[in-house]
């Protein structure tokens, strides 16, 4: 996987282990972060999301999969910093444009029992170093899951879109508001846009996805 040894080096990895990660980089859609010629997508097109915008920072593929998960199950929590600071430095100060100043930042929500079970909020934990070093207000109560459901990755599409259905609740006037929100993987999108869903009811106008790692569909 990655060296053992990343002392001296930048973010908490070496350049080496940098550069073997798996950036993000071709062209993609704006709106749902999957490959395109760099316009908006003929999904994205036929059937909008309700985000706006989504920020990627690597696609979920090997080594990163397995940072991701060494991360969320709380073996290697210094990598939130690293997570956060390579999002900050490769998407937000390198590519500035209207949106890069949110008011609000959200961390996509954990329900309680599985917050209690796994101790930590991985997508919180990102959200809140983001929130710090860019001046971001961080927002991680107006809006909750209100059903334990059964993970996502356990689910194909369509159940997914249909287990996470109705399931935030916001409880705030969210009127006119720009917002972040923050994942730590992205991969059919379906809870990113119920959440999405939910912010524009309250009065949301502007919504992006800003995730560590997207999936990208292989070819056949
Ligand atoms: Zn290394
Ligand atoms: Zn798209």
């Amino acid at each position: 996987m990655l060296c053992a040894n990343h002392k001296g080096g930048e973010y908490g990895l070496c350049s080496d282990c940098q550069q073997s990660l798996p950036w993000h980089i071709a062209p993609k859609c704006p709106q749902c972060g999957l490959l395109s010629d760099g316009h908006i997508c003929g999904h994205c097109l036929q059937s909008a999301p309700s985000f706006d915008a989504t920020r990627a920072l690597f696609s979920y593929d090997y080594p990163l999969d397995r940072l991701l998960q060494h991360y969320k199950y709380k073996e290697s929590l210094h990598l939130a910093d690293t997570f956060a600071s390579l999002f900050i430095k490769n998407l937000l100060d390198a590519a500035p444009n209207n949106h890069t100043q949110p008011d609000l930042i959200m961390p996509m929500p954990m329900h309680n029992e599985r917050l209690k079970q796994r101790g930590f909020n991985q997508a919180l934990e990102i959200a809140r170093l983001i929130s710090k070093h860019r001046q971001i207000k961080l927002d991680f109560t107006s809006c909750q899951r209100t059903r334990l459901t059964p993970p996502q990755a356990s689910l194909p599409l369509k159940e997914r879109i249909k287990n996470i259905r109705g399931v935030f609740q916001c409880d705030k006037n969210l009127q006119g508001l720009n917002i972040a929100l923050v994942d730590d993987v992205m991969t059919t999108g379906a809870s990113l846009n119920e959440l999405a869903k939910t912010l524009k009811q309250a009065g949301a106008a502007h919504v992006e996805c800003w995730v560590i790692a997207r999936t990208l569909p292989r070819p056949h």
